[in-house]
């Protein structure tokens, strides 16, 4: 490749109406003067979520949920269309090819109503159609501006497990892929539009990153490409001390590490999908994550080495997409293997644990998994532990959703003293309960589980007592001259 590449991607909102498309492709194409330029999109907002739900309602015996499902997304697409591409064959194309993938979802929806049943193949196959239609739209508006927009499904570029809903990528495999599909386009000076969120097995069965996974497509592809960097336009400045939601005084970080943002994603920060800089560690592409609605700002840059702040900690995170579940009895002390078939179970329901503690009196192993993961978690330790409880070595496998993970982040929390210590003490000075404490052998977290009714209460005092909203940020700088430099 004679130019450098950037991996854009443009997030819900960001793609959201007909206004942000037009915008997201403005950004595209002006940065595409100057380098190769791949946009990845998202389903516009609310999408993904509309398509669930109608799946689900299929599944349940809602015949008519289909239907609703069409009406309600050709509604919202037509309407963008109608606005963004000029009244002519191009629109009549468009139109058509979007209807034909809505009346497709729509099908499976119905199918599924037949069956009574939904498996999970199906529902990636009906989530990710989202994706489909807004990748479509926003070539056709790239070509409509005079650029070389060509929309890609993900199906055909990221390979992937066989995992669905949380599928995880198979590098060699994409790449080949990748580089067959797009180099030649980016050489000729197009811009390729790709899907997020959906890819294919080796197969070409369908399946999906996760919810929030187009985040990761446009790190897949950035690996894939060898790209110089990737940008997650979304709806904030960038990564911030907290969530916005919480914490309305939370500050922009101009620069954070891989290791960091990775622990703020893992424990919540919705900014980014968990597994985003799993694919550019290696290769220490820099991600910024930027603000699609102000452009002018810099954004946060992601790296291996972020600039070393004196803040110990550096943003506060939580999440009640969690459960906890509790396995207790004496048969804990006394059976030997008890933890490695603890862990067994639920590994072999590939449910992903955010956090382990056992209790000092060694009669109870806790661990926190994520919400999704729950009910299937439950059936394995059932089944798995059932003669232990027959036996009664074990009282009892409870699960617990009313619960909240909140943690602290930073790398220079490493070999800080005291600052567990000021942890606790401001949980303590609120009146919050902790029910189990976790430190990661890296030290750059400590998290803890609290009642969800707690979880708000905690961030907010934990970004008081570390001082997070006097961290200071160029955010309001117009970083015009910055952002040049930054992306030449
Ligand atoms: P997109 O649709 O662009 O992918 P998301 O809604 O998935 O956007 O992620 C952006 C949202 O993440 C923000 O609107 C914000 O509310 C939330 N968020 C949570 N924690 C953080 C954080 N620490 N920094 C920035 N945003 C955060
Ligand atoms: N549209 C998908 C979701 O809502 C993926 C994404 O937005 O990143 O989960
Ligand atoms: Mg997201």
């Amino acid at each position: 490749m004679s130019r450098p590449i950037q991996v854009m991607k443009f997030g819900g909102t960001s793609v959201g109406d007909a206004a942000r498309i037009r915008s997201a492709a403005n950004i595209a194409a002006e940065a595409s003067s100057l380098r190769s330029v791949v946009v990845v999109v998202s389903a516009m907002s609310g999408v993904t979520n509309t398509l669930i739900a109608a799946a689900g309602k299929s599944a349940a015996g809602d015949e008519a949920a289909a239907e609703a499902l069409t009406t309600a997304l050709k509604a919202k697409h037509r309407e963008a269309i109608e606005a963004l591409i000029p009244k002519g064959e191009n629109r009549q194309r468009l139109l058509s090819e979007i209807d034909a993938l809505i009346d497709r979802a729509a099908n499976y929806c119905l199918g599924c109503a037949l069956l009574g049943e939904l498996s999970p193949r199906a529902l990636d196959v009906i989530a990710g159609s989202g994706e489909r239609l807004t990748a479509r739209i926003a070539a056709a508006v790239l070509r409509d501006m005079g650029c070389h927009g060509v929309a890609f499904d993900a199906t055909d570029l990221i390979v992937t497990d066989e995992v669905h809903g949380g599928a995880r990528p198979i590098a060699a495999a994409t790449r080949e892929k990748t580089r067959a599909a797009l180099v030649p386009l980016l050489e000729a000076g197009g811009i390729p539009v790709v899907t997020g969120y959906i890819a294919a097995t080796a197969k070409g069965i369908p399946t999906t990153l996760g919810r929030g996974g187009s985040d990761f497509s446009a790190t897949i592809l950035g690996a894939a490409l060898d790209a110089q960097e990737v940008i997650i336009w979304t709806d904030v400045n960038g990564v911030l001390t907290a969530d916005p939601r919480i914490v309305p005084d939370a500050v922009t970080l101009d620069e954070v590490s891989y290791s960091e943002a990775g622990e703020l994603a893992f424990f919540g920060a919705k900014v980014l999908h968990p597994m985003t800089l799993r694919p550019v560690v290696e290769s220490g592409i820099p991600v910024w994550i930027r603000n699609s609605f102000e452009p002018h700002k810099a954004g946060t840059k992601i790296t291996q080495t972020a600039r070393p702040s004196p803040q110990c900690v550096k943003a506060v995170t939580a999440t009640r997409d969690v459960a906890l579940i509790a396995v207790a009895g004496p048969g804990i002390i006394g059976v030997p293997d008890i933890a490695a078939r603890i862990f067994a179970a639920t590994a072999s329901v590939r449910a992903n644990i955010v956090m382990i503690s056992q209790s000092s009196s060694q009669d109870s192993i806790c661990f926190v998994i994520q919400a999704g993961d729950a009910v299937r978690t439950e059936k394995a330790l059932r089944e798995a532990l059932h003669e232990d409880v027959r036996h009664h070595d074990l009282d009892h496998v409870t699960v617990n959703r009313n619960v909240a993970v909140v943690a602290a982040v930073g790398e220079n929390m490493a070999g800080t003293p005291g600052i567990a210590g000021r942890v606790f003490s401001t949980l303590g000075n609120e009146g919050i309960n902790m029910i189990a404490i976790a430190q990661g052998s890296s030290e750059y977290n400590i998290s803890f589980l609290v009642e969800a009714t707690g979880m708000e209460k905690a961030v907010k005092a934990l970004h008081r007592a570390f001082g997070l909203s006097q961290i200071d940020s160029d955010e309001e700088v117009d970083t015009g001259a910055r952002v040049t430099t930054k992306i030449n």
